[in-house]
């Protein structure tokens, strides 16, 4: 499969993104060049990292070594949370570019509101600004539930083009996917598996769809994700996973096999709660 069969999801500003990607978190610095080349090859051109997880170098030295035109890539990285606030933006922005070794990122998000420090605003104000640069295309948010963004779109100019929460069958978010939606607002789903954390795998809503389409598990709960119009880039070393988990554009889940697995739900939160994560 080739990453032109890829869906692409039209932004608020004008770009669009690849619904499915290859997302870093807790790949280990000395692998990553190997990992994300993998990824690569498999054909996947969408690839999430951040700061905080100490590998865009390897993610850059991937990027280089593919000769994979710029243009055919989506890169998104993300400000941490000690660099918030009207200075230290374009720093840390610059540093992250240049560890990616990337003329322009595409998508540069807000981690975590850290409500409790108080400067998501000026920071958006920072990443405004920085949008009007040519290092950076889209600007978007990270773990905003629907009250940050609320207050986001009251005391700012520019809506973020997505918000990247914490999503997957047991932990949907309705609230602010919904408020999210209505403000055109594309979702990225994170921990799209649960990240291993629940027996998402063996419940009979999952396993069924999995028989009936001749799939794996991992592959319906993908396959949901896209239905459900988020983007998202699942993790994993191993490059068989990598090709089963892009490998999914091949079948279609029914109404009745999305439905069951959206019901689900159970406010099964694995990570820290926005409100409370400084
Ligand atoms: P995930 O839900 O993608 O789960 C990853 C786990 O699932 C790994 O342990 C992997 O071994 C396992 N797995 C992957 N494919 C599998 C398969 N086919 N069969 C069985 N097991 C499989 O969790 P994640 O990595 O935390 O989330 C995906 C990406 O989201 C991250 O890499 C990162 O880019 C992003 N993320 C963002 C935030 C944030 O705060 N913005 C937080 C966490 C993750």
């Amino acid at each position: 499969m080739t990453d032109q069969l890829v869906p692409r999801v039209q932004l608020n500003d004008g770009f669009s993104i690849p619904q499915l990607g290859f997302g870093v978190f807790k790949v280990d610095p000395g692998e990553t060049e190997r990992i994300v080349s993998d990824a690569l090859e498999v054909g996947y051109r969408h690839l999430d990292t951040a700061r905080i997880y100490g590998n865009e170098e390897g993610v850059g030295r991937a990027i280089a070594a593919s000769g994979i035109p710029r243009e055919e890539l989506f890169i998104t990285t993300k400000l941490w949370n000690d660099d918030q606030g009207t200075e230290s933006v374009r720093t840390a922005f610059e540093a992250s570019r240049e560890r990616l070794g990337l003329e322009y990122v595409d998508l540069y998000l807000i981690h975590w509101p850290t409500p409790a420090r108080d400067r998501y605003v000026e920071t958006w104000k920072a990443f405004e600004q920085l949008q009007q640069t040519d290092g950076l295309r889209s600007i978007g948010v990270s773990n905003f539930l629907s009250h940050h963004l609320e207050r986001l779109i009251a005391e700012t100019e520019i809506v973020p083009a997505v918000d990247q929460i914490e999503l997957h069958p047991y932990h949907q978010q309705p609230a602010t996917a919904s408020f999210a939606e209505e403000h055109g607002i594309a979702i990225e789903a994170w921990g799209p598996l649960g990240q291993g954390k629940y027996p998402l795998f063996d419940l009979p809503e999952v396993t069924s769809a999995a028989a009936a389409h001749d799939v794996t598990p991992a592959q319906v709960v993908i396959r949901w994700h896209l239905q459900r119009g988020h983007i998202l880039f699942p993790k994993s070393n191993s490059r068989e996973r990598m090709a089963e988990n892009f490998d999914v554009l091949g079948f279609e889940l029914s109404e009745d096999e999305v439905a069951a697995i959206t019901g689900l739900e159970r406010e099964g939160r694995v990570s820290a709660h926005p409100d409370e994560f400084n």
